[in-house]
């Protein structure tokens, strides 16, 4: 059972992510083996064969082989425990072969992935006395497809980790949780989550918890309750990235006033160019640069193109009409119909004007990438999987942008904000002992109509 909210990357209303057709790896024209261009960069990467041809592909590759590119987000943990044929099982869903999905270790090599937040993401709608069971699964999934692969993937808990990994040509792997949910109301379960690697935690899924609001429900506490600060500040005494996708404007106002580090929005992109709750305000973007944090653009079709988002949602609607009818056969038929209709496009120069709309309104020192490969179904044309940020970046070097301003987008803004929490967190832990703050579920909904 797949999460039932509206809007969200795994949404009931879509096919599952493995369904997409992806070219396998070794069929790929990225896939052609040649010399790296910067030994500095480890192994040799898969190289695309039109890079001889095209001056910004070879300067978005030599700009990934001295900064890593760090991925806010990439669902492949949920990938693997939902594997029909084997779940869970890091060793069948083998990643030296090409995929189904969106990820697999050729891929991350010809998309010059330094450094992956992998999501140890659970749903929202499970029974919450499971919550802590599934988020303690997830952190193992995650660990034991790192451990599987010592010679391609490297945990790393801090940002000298990040960059040891990548001098040593092994892919970075941080772990991001997605939705307080699973913490249940407990400063406790944080601390251990923290203790087991993971590194930010995304305040909300697609549900409100006890103690903030998501972005797509109407609102219950008007942002963050008290225990939903002390969530935060605890995060920040740990050194854990306060992640705000997802979360309703109201939760990044009340974060963005009271955290003590910068933060981050893993996976989101532009309200400004793609109206839909997950994107981030102007009116947000333009406190990003105080805070010190960074906005990881998202791939996801539904937030990188109006069209791709409204069509979405009319086909969200047309399901939840269809499930109404009594005839199972009609039902399905009627499904069925809704699901071949065919979906407006994303494309890879719309993603890169939402790149450059949070440079304008936040700056060159506050945007990253965040693409959620293994968590979308649809993907935008030229950004099929994770082998294709070099061709992002190339877009990116055509209109204009400096080695420097794409060392930032890449990795540097990211390692910035980690640095700066790790210090944050140093500082804190002189300061102040762990929190013991609880969560009364009755007195944090005073706001509730
Ligand atoms: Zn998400």
């Amino acid at each position: 059972m797949r999460p039932a909210a509206p809007a969200l990357e795994r949404s009931a209303a879509e096919p599952p992510a493995a369904t997409v057709p992806v070219v396998a790896a070794s069929q790929s024209p990225d896939a052609v083996m040649a010399a790296a261009p910067a030994p500095d960069a480890g192994r040799a990467a898969p190289l695309d064969p039109s890079l001889a041809a095209d001056p910004a592909l070879q300067r978005a590759h030599a700009v990934l082989a001295r900064v890593p590119l760090v991925d806010g987000h990439n669902d492949l943990p949920w990938t693997i425990r939902e594997y029909k044929e084997a779940p869970g099982d890091v060793a069948a869903y083998d990643l030296r072969a090409a995929t189904k999905g969106h990820t697999d270790l050729p891929r991350l090599r010809a998309g010059r992935v330094g450094a992956q937040f992998w999501s140890v993401y659970v749903p929202g709608d499970r029974p919450a006395g499971d919550m802590v069971r599934l988020q303690l699964e997830q952190i193992d999934v995650a660990r034991r497809m790192i451990a599987q692969y010592p010679d391609d993937l490297a945990l790393a808990l801090t940002a000298d980790e990040v960059e040891a990994a990548f001098k040593s040509g092994r892919v970075a792997s941080l772990l991001g949780a997605e939705g307080g949910h699973t913490l249940a109301n407990s400063l406790a379960t944080l601390r251990a989550y923290h203790a087991l690697g993971v590194r930010y935690l995304t305040l909300t899924h697609n549900v409100h918890t006890d103690w903030a609001d998501c972005a797509v429900l109407p609102p219950r506490h008007d942002g963050l309750t008290a225990f939903g600060e002390e969530v935060v500040r605890e995060m920040n005494r740990l050194g854990m990235l306060v992640d705000l996708s997802h979360v309703s404007p109201a939760t990044m106002d009340d974060a963005l006033r009271v955290s003590e580090a910068p933060v981050i929005f893993s996976h989101s992109s532009a309200r400004a160019i793609a109206d839909t709750a997950r994107n981030v305000p102007d009116d947000i973007l333009r406190r990003i640069p105080s805070n010190g944090g960074v906005v990881m653009v998202t791939f996801l079709p539904a937030y990188v193109s109006q069209a791709a988002g409204d069509a979405r949602e009319a086909r969200r609607k047309a399901r939840a009409e269809a499930a109404k009818l009594a005839d199972p056969a009609a039902r399905a038929a009627r499904l069925a119909e809704i699901d071949a209709q065919p979906q407006p496009r994303a494309t890879l120069a719309q993603v890169a004007d939402h790149v450059e709309h949070v440079r304008r309104v936040a700056g060159v020192d506050h945007v990253g990438l965040g693409g959620d490969f293994d968590g979308m179904s649809a993907v935008p044309v030229g950004l099929e999987d994770v082998s294709k940020y070099p061709h992002l970046l190339a877009e990116l070097a055509r209109r204009g942008w400096t080695d420097e301003e794409l060392e930032k987008l890449a990795g540097r803004n990211l390692l910035r904000v980690l640095r700066a929490a790790e210090a944050t967190a140093q500082r804190l832990q002189a300061a102040r002992p762990p929190s013991l703050a609880t969560c009364t579920p009755a007195s944090e909904d005073k706001r509730e109509p």
